[in-house]
Protein backbone atom coordinates (compact mmCIF):
# COMPACT_ATOMS: atom_id res chain seq x y z
CA UNK A 1 0.00 0.00 0.00
CA UNK A 2 1.55 3.62 -0.81
CA UNK A 3 1.42 6.76 1.19
CA UNK A 4 1.44 9.10 -1.50
CA UNK A 5 -1.71 10.70 -2.26
CA UNK A 6 -2.73 13.39 -4.71
CA UNK A 7 -4.34 16.49 -2.83
CA UNK A 8 -7.13 18.26 -3.33
CA UNK A 9 -7.92 21.05 -4.84
CA UNK A 10 -8.75 23.12 -2.34
CA UNK A 11 -5.19 22.02 -0.84
CA UNK A 12 -3.46 22.21 -3.60
CA UNK A 13 -5.02 26.17 -4.46
CA UNK A 14 -4.34 27.52 -0.61
CA UNK A 15 -0.66 26.33 -1.94
CA UNK A 16 -0.21 28.08 -4.71
CA UNK A 17 -2.28 30.89 -3.22
CA UNK A 18 1.04 30.98 -0.73
CA UNK A 19 3.24 32.14 -3.87
CA UNK A 20 0.49 34.43 -5.56
CA UNK A 21 -1.44 36.18 -2.92
CA UNK A 22 1.36 37.77 -0.36
CA UNK A 23 -0.45 40.71 0.83
CA UNK A 24 -3.48 42.90 -0.22
CA UNK A 25 -1.28 44.46 -2.74
CA UNK A 26 -1.23 40.55 -4.40
CA UNK A 27 -5.05 40.66 -4.82
CA UNK A 28 -4.95 43.68 -6.62
CA UNK A 29 -2.28 43.32 -8.70
CA UNK A 30 -3.87 39.71 -10.34
CA UNK A 31 -7.50 41.84 -10.46
CA UNK A 32 -6.18 44.62 -11.98
CA UNK A 33 -3.91 42.50 -14.80
CA UNK A 34 -7.31 40.76 -15.35
CA UNK A 35 -9.29 44.22 -15.71
CA UNK A 36 -6.49 45.41 -18.21
CA UNK A 37 -6.40 41.86 -19.98
CA UNK A 38 -10.11 42.22 -20.55
CA UNK A 39 -9.44 45.37 -22.45
CA UNK A 40 -11.13 47.72 -19.58
CA UNK A 41 -10.59 51.51 -19.97
CA UNK A 42 -11.70 52.75 -17.04
CA UNK A 43 -10.71 50.50 -13.75
CA UNK A 44 -12.00 51.24 -9.95
CA UNK A 45 -10.21 49.89 -6.98
CA UNK A 46 -12.26 50.05 -3.70
CA UNK A 47 -10.16 49.36 -0.41
CA UNK A 48 -11.21 48.76 3.00
CA UNK A 49 -8.84 48.79 5.43
CA UNK A 50 -5.71 48.78 2.94
CA UNK A 51 -7.70 45.60 1.14
CA UNK A 52 -7.23 42.93 4.24
CA UNK A 53 -11.49 43.94 4.45
CA UNK A 54 -12.06 43.79 1.24
CA UNK A 55 -10.35 44.50 -2.37
CA UNK A 56 -13.06 45.20 -5.34
CA UNK A 57 -12.18 45.64 -8.23
CA UNK A 58 -14.81 47.18 -11.50
CA UNK A 59 -13.59 47.04 -14.91
CA UNK A 60 -15.52 48.22 -18.19
CA UNK A 61 -13.91 45.00 -20.05
CA UNK A 62 -14.84 42.36 -21.91
CA UNK A 63 -16.92 40.32 -19.38
CA UNK A 64 -17.50 36.60 -19.35
CA UNK A 65 -20.44 34.91 -20.26
CA UNK A 66 -21.90 32.14 -17.46
CA UNK A 67 -19.75 29.53 -18.12
CA UNK A 68 -17.05 30.90 -18.00
CA UNK A 69 -17.48 33.02 -14.70
CA UNK A 70 -17.73 29.37 -12.92
CA UNK A 71 -14.88 28.33 -14.61
CA UNK A 72 -12.81 31.14 -13.97
CA UNK A 73 -12.34 29.88 -10.52
CA UNK A 74 -11.10 26.69 -11.58
CA UNK A 75 -6.87 26.07 -11.20
CA UNK A 76 -5.46 26.20 -14.44
CA UNK A 77 -8.26 27.76 -16.00
CA UNK A 78 -7.24 30.27 -19.12
CA UNK A 79 -8.85 32.23 -21.69
CA UNK A 80 -4.70 33.30 -22.20
CA UNK A 81 -2.63 30.63 -23.93
CA UNK A 82 -3.97 27.26 -25.17
CA UNK A 83 -0.69 25.42 -25.82
CA UNK A 84 3.04 25.56 -25.36
CA UNK A 85 3.84 27.46 -28.21
CA UNK A 86 1.70 30.06 -26.65
CA UNK A 87 4.11 30.05 -23.46
CA UNK A 88 6.80 32.17 -25.44
CA UNK A 89 4.30 34.58 -27.31
CA UNK A 90 2.77 36.17 -24.27
CA UNK A 91 1.20 39.60 -24.94
CA UNK A 92 -1.16 39.39 -22.06
CA UNK A 93 -0.23 39.70 -18.60
CA UNK A 94 -1.85 37.03 -17.30
CA UNK A 95 -1.50 33.26 -18.47
CA UNK A 96 -0.63 30.72 -15.52
CA UNK A 97 -4.70 30.42 -14.90
CA UNK A 98 -4.28 30.79 -11.28
CA UNK A 99 -4.72 33.95 -10.12
CA UNK A 100 -8.61 33.49 -9.33
CA UNK A 101 -8.15 30.10 -7.73
CA UNK A 102 -5.44 31.43 -5.30
CA UNK A 103 -7.27 34.60 -4.28
CA UNK A 104 -10.69 32.43 -3.73
CA UNK A 105 -9.23 29.80 -1.62
CA UNK A 106 -7.55 32.71 1.30
CA UNK A 107 -10.87 34.87 1.15
CA UNK A 108 -14.80 35.27 0.13
CA UNK A 109 -15.11 36.68 -3.36
CA UNK A 110 -18.29 37.88 -5.16
CA UNK A 111 -18.03 38.01 -8.95
CA UNK A 112 -20.57 39.93 -10.89
CA UNK A 113 -19.39 39.76 -14.81
CA UNK A 114 -21.41 40.39 -17.92
CA UNK A 115 -20.22 40.31 -21.13
CA UNK A 116 -23.41 42.48 -22.28
CA UNK A 117 -25.99 39.40 -23.40
CA UNK A 118 -26.20 37.63 -20.05
CA UNK A 119 -24.84 38.55 -16.63
CA UNK A 120 -24.26 36.48 -13.44
CA UNK A 121 -23.20 36.33 -10.02
CA UNK A 122 -20.81 33.94 -8.04
CA UNK A 123 -19.89 34.13 -4.11
CA UNK A 124 -17.15 31.81 -3.28
CA UNK A 125 -15.60 30.92 0.38
CA UNK A 126 -12.69 29.31 0.58
CA UNK A 127 -12.72 27.85 -2.88
CA UNK A 128 -16.46 26.44 -2.43
CA UNK A 129 -18.56 28.19 -4.85
CA UNK A 130 -21.49 28.91 -2.62
CA UNK A 131 -24.04 30.88 -5.04
CA UNK A 132 -24.74 30.89 -8.94
CA UNK A 133 -27.62 32.63 -10.14
CA UNK A 134 -28.56 35.09 -13.56
CA UNK A 135 -27.56 39.30 -12.50
CA UNK A 136 -28.11 42.27 -14.23
CA UNK A 137 -26.67 43.24 -17.68
CA UNK A 138 -23.67 45.71 -17.08
CA UNK A 139 -20.96 44.72 -19.70
CA UNK A 140 -17.61 44.43 -17.57
CA UNK A 141 -16.84 42.85 -14.35
CA UNK A 142 -17.17 43.52 -10.51
CA UNK A 143 -15.62 41.49 -8.11
CA UNK A 144 -15.12 41.83 -4.48
CA UNK A 145 -12.31 39.72 -1.87
CA UNK A 146 -13.37 40.05 1.57
CA UNK A 147 -11.53 39.19 4.73
CA UNK A 148 -8.85 37.66 2.74
CA UNK A 149 -6.53 35.17 4.66
CA UNK A 150 -9.78 34.61 6.52
CA UNK A 151 -8.70 30.96 6.77
CA UNK A 152 -5.26 31.37 6.56
CA UNK A 153 -4.49 32.88 10.03
CA UNK A 154 -0.54 32.71 10.12
CA UNK A 155 -0.54 34.49 6.97
CA UNK A 156 -2.81 36.95 8.74
CA UNK A 157 -0.43 37.74 11.06
CA UNK A 158 2.33 38.02 9.09
CA UNK A 159 0.72 41.28 7.50
CA UNK A 160 2.24 44.58 8.56
CA UNK A 161 0.54 47.63 9.76
CA UNK A 162 -2.00 48.71 7.40
CA UNK A 163 -0.15 52.03 6.54
CA UNK A 164 2.44 49.62 5.22
CA UNK A 165 0.17 47.24 3.24
CA UNK A 166 -1.83 50.47 1.60
CA UNK A 167 1.96 51.62 0.47
CA UNK A 168 2.05 48.80 -1.52
CA UNK A 169 -1.05 49.48 -2.86
CA UNK A 170 -0.47 52.91 -4.28
CA UNK A 171 2.95 52.01 -5.37
CA UNK A 172 1.26 49.01 -7.62
CA UNK A 173 -1.45 51.35 -9.09
CA UNK A 174 0.96 53.81 -9.45
CA UNK A 175 3.19 51.51 -12.00
CA UNK A 176 -0.14 50.31 -13.42
CA UNK A 177 -1.13 54.32 -14.22
CA UNK A 178 2.19 54.91 -15.49
CA UNK A 179 2.29 51.43 -17.90
CA UNK A 180 -1.48 52.56 -19.16
CA UNK A 181 -1.31 56.06 -19.70
CA UNK A 182 -4.74 55.33 -21.93
CA UNK A 183 -6.67 53.60 -18.78
CA UNK A 184 -7.86 55.51 -16.11
CA UNK A 185 -7.64 54.23 -12.95
CA UNK A 186 -9.36 55.52 -9.53
CA UNK A 187 -8.13 54.22 -6.38
CA UNK A 188 -10.26 54.71 -3.04
CA UNK A 189 -9.12 53.71 0.32
CA UNK A 190 -12.23 54.23 2.69
CA UNK A 191 -14.18 56.63 0.44
CA UNK A 192 -10.92 58.74 -0.05
CA UNK A 193 -9.49 58.80 -3.29
CA UNK A 194 -6.40 58.41 -3.15
CA UNK A 195 -5.25 58.04 -6.90
CA UNK A 196 -7.23 59.32 -10.11
CA UNK A 197 -5.90 59.37 -13.48
CA UNK A 198 -7.80 60.80 -16.81
CA UNK A 199 -6.60 58.17 -19.10
CA UNK A 200 -6.24 60.35 -21.96
CA UNK A 201 -3.50 58.26 -23.23
CA UNK A 202 -0.68 61.27 -22.32
CA UNK A 203 1.86 60.44 -19.83
CA UNK A 204 2.86 63.64 -18.86
CA UNK A 205 -0.24 64.11 -17.05
CA UNK A 206 0.08 60.61 -15.46
CA UNK A 207 3.20 61.98 -14.88
CA UNK A 208 1.69 65.21 -13.28
CA UNK A 209 -0.63 63.33 -11.38
CA UNK A 210 1.87 60.87 -9.14
CA UNK A 211 4.69 62.99 -9.27
CA UNK A 212 3.39 66.79 -9.15
CA UNK A 213 3.63 69.13 -12.20
CA UNK A 214 6.85 70.76 -10.64
CA UNK A 215 8.32 67.61 -11.19
CA UNK A 216 6.61 65.62 -14.22
CA UNK A 217 7.79 69.50 -15.94
CA UNK A 218 11.39 68.04 -15.41
CA UNK A 219 11.08 65.29 -17.33
CA UNK A 220 12.44 64.16 -20.64
CA UNK A 221 11.83 61.92 -23.08
CA UNK A 222 14.30 59.18 -24.45
CA UNK A 223 13.94 56.58 -26.57
CA UNK A 224 16.51 54.21 -28.54
CA UNK A 225 16.16 51.00 -30.44
CA UNK A 226 17.98 47.74 -31.85
CA UNK A 227 16.99 44.98 -33.82
CA UNK A 228 15.54 43.14 -30.83
CA UNK A 229 14.55 45.59 -28.39
CA UNK A 230 12.74 49.08 -28.54
CA UNK A 231 13.35 51.42 -25.30
CA UNK A 232 11.25 55.01 -24.57
CA UNK A 233 10.17 56.41 -21.39
CA UNK A 234 10.71 59.98 -19.48
CA UNK A 235 13.96 60.42 -17.55
CA UNK A 236 14.33 63.77 -14.57
CA UNK A 237 16.37 66.10 -14.79
CA UNK A 238 19.81 65.85 -12.65
CA UNK A 239 18.04 68.91 -10.33
CA UNK A 240 14.92 66.15 -9.51
CA UNK A 241 16.40 63.61 -7.33
CA UNK A 242 15.06 60.83 -4.93
CA UNK A 243 16.78 59.02 -1.74
CA UNK A 244 15.84 55.73 -3.01
CA UNK A 245 15.67 53.74 -6.49
CA UNK A 246 12.06 52.81 -5.63
CA UNK A 247 11.14 55.92 -8.42
CA UNK A 248 12.70 53.69 -11.30
CA UNK A 249 9.91 51.71 -12.57
CA UNK A 250 11.01 49.68 -15.45
CA UNK A 251 8.07 47.91 -17.58
CA UNK A 252 8.58 45.09 -20.12
CA UNK A 253 5.82 44.81 -22.97
CA UNK A 254 3.62 46.25 -20.76
CA UNK A 255 4.20 44.86 -17.46
CA UNK A 256 5.88 46.34 -14.19
CA UNK A 257 9.20 43.96 -13.16
CA UNK A 258 11.51 43.90 -10.89
CA UNK A 259 14.39 43.69 -13.11
CA UNK A 260 18.06 45.35 -11.29
CA UNK A 261 20.33 45.34 -14.39
CA UNK A 262 17.89 47.78 -16.28
CA UNK A 263 17.58 49.98 -12.60
CA UNK A 264 21.36 49.70 -12.97
CA UNK A 265 21.85 50.66 -16.36
CA UNK A 266 19.32 53.84 -15.51
CA UNK A 267 21.86 54.59 -12.94
CA UNK A 268 25.03 54.15 -14.97
CA UNK A 269 23.39 56.86 -17.31
CA UNK A 270 23.34 59.44 -14.77
CA UNK A 271 26.64 58.42 -12.79
CA UNK A 272 27.88 62.00 -14.14
CA UNK A 273 24.73 63.71 -13.11
CA UNK A 274 23.85 62.51 -9.79
CA UNK A 275 25.89 61.85 -6.68
CA UNK A 276 25.89 58.55 -5.25
CA UNK A 277 23.29 58.27 -2.94
CA UNK A 278 20.60 60.30 -5.07
CA UNK A 279 18.31 58.19 -7.42
CA UNK A 280 16.18 59.88 -10.53
CA UNK A 281 12.75 59.34 -11.29
CA UNK A 282 12.61 57.27 -14.62
CA UNK A 283 9.85 55.34 -16.35
CA UNK A 284 11.40 52.99 -18.74
CA UNK A 285 9.21 51.05 -21.13
CA UNK A 286 10.90 47.54 -23.08
CA UNK A 287 9.67 46.66 -25.56
CA UNK A 288 10.37 43.15 -27.30
CA UNK A 289 9.50 40.23 -29.27
CA UNK A 290 8.00 37.86 -26.68
CA UNK A 291 10.20 35.10 -27.27
CA UNK A 292 12.99 37.23 -25.37
CA UNK A 293 11.25 38.03 -22.58
CA UNK A 294 10.62 34.88 -20.59
CA UNK A 295 7.89 35.75 -17.56
CA UNK A 296 7.83 32.22 -16.73
CA UNK A 297 10.05 32.61 -13.75
CA UNK A 298 8.12 32.79 -10.78
CA UNK A 299 4.29 32.60 -10.52
CA UNK A 300 4.38 36.60 -9.29
CA UNK A 301 5.07 37.05 -12.64
CA UNK A 302 7.52 40.39 -11.35
CA UNK A 303 10.87 38.63 -12.71
CA UNK A 304 11.98 37.82 -15.98
CA UNK A 305 14.54 36.52 -18.21
CA UNK A 306 15.76 38.65 -20.91
CA UNK A 307 17.99 37.67 -23.82
CA UNK A 308 20.47 39.44 -25.31
CA UNK A 309 20.49 41.46 -21.76
CA UNK A 310 24.11 42.78 -22.45
CA UNK A 311 22.99 44.63 -25.71
CA UNK A 312 19.77 45.92 -24.00
CA UNK A 313 21.48 47.40 -20.81
CA UNK A 314 23.66 49.35 -23.22
CA UNK A 315 20.60 50.64 -25.01
CA UNK A 316 19.00 51.75 -22.57
CA UNK A 317 22.22 53.61 -20.82
CA UNK A 318 22.86 55.10 -24.16
CA UNK A 319 19.26 56.39 -24.76
CA UNK A 320 18.48 58.20 -21.43
CA UNK A 321 22.10 59.54 -21.34
CA UNK A 322 21.57 61.12 -23.99
CA UNK A 323 18.27 62.75 -23.78
CA UNK A 324 19.94 64.12 -20.05
CA UNK A 325 23.13 65.15 -21.74
CA UNK A 326 20.79 67.04 -24.54
CA UNK A 327 18.56 68.68 -21.65
CA UNK A 328 21.16 70.10 -19.66
CA UNK A 329 23.03 71.20 -22.28
CA UNK A 330 19.63 72.85 -23.83
CA UNK A 331 17.20 73.17 -20.72
CA UNK A 332 14.27 74.68 -22.94
CA UNK A 333 13.64 71.68 -24.16
CA UNK A 334 11.34 71.23 -20.86
CA UNK A 335 7.95 71.15 -22.00
CA UNK A 336 4.71 72.39 -20.14
CA UNK A 337 2.50 68.91 -18.82
P1 LIG B 1 -5.11 34.25 -15.95
O1 LIG B 1 -5.28 35.73 -15.88
O2 LIG B 1 -3.69 33.84 -15.73
O3 LIG B 1 -5.71 33.66 -17.19
P2 LIG B 1 -6.90 34.21 -13.68
O4 LIG B 1 -7.12 33.18 -12.63
O5 LIG B 1 -6.44 35.54 -13.24
O6 LIG B 1 -5.90 33.58 -14.74
O7 LIG B 1 -8.26 34.38 -14.49
C1 LIG B 1 -8.83 33.26 -15.14
C2 LIG B 1 -9.63 33.66 -16.35
O8 LIG B 1 -10.80 34.37 -15.95
C3 LIG B 1 -8.92 34.61 -17.29
O9 LIG B 1 -8.11 33.90 -18.23
C4 LIG B 1 -10.08 35.35 -17.97
O10 LIG B 1 -10.57 34.62 -19.07
C5 LIG B 1 -11.16 35.35 -16.90
N1 LIG B 1 -11.23 36.66 -16.20
C6 LIG B 1 -10.73 36.94 -14.98
N2 LIG B 1 -10.95 38.22 -14.64
C7 LIG B 1 -11.62 38.78 -15.67
C8 LIG B 1 -12.15 40.09 -15.94
N3 LIG B 1 -12.00 41.10 -15.06
N4 LIG B 1 -12.78 40.28 -17.13
C9 LIG B 1 -12.92 39.28 -18.03
N5 LIG B 1 -12.45 38.03 -17.82
C10 LIG B 1 -11.80 37.77 -16.68
MG1 LIG C 1 -5.01 36.83 -14.18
Amino acid sequence: MGYIRLMDEPLSNKIAAGEVVERPASVVKELVENALDAGGTVVEVLLEEAGLMRVQVIDNGSGMDREDAVLSFARHATSKITNEHDLFRIRTLGFRGEALASIASVSKVMLHTSDGESGTLIRSEGSTITEERAASLRKGTDIAVEQLFFNTPARLKYMKTLQTELGHVIDLMNRFALSCPAVSFRLVHGGKVLLETAGSGDIRRVLADIYGMQVARKMVPFEGGTHDYKVTGYASLPEITRANKNYISVFVNGRWVKQYAAARAVQKAYHTFLPIDRHPIVVLNIEGDPYLTDVNVHPSKQQIRLSKEGELMQLIEQAIGTAIRSAVRAPAVEKKP
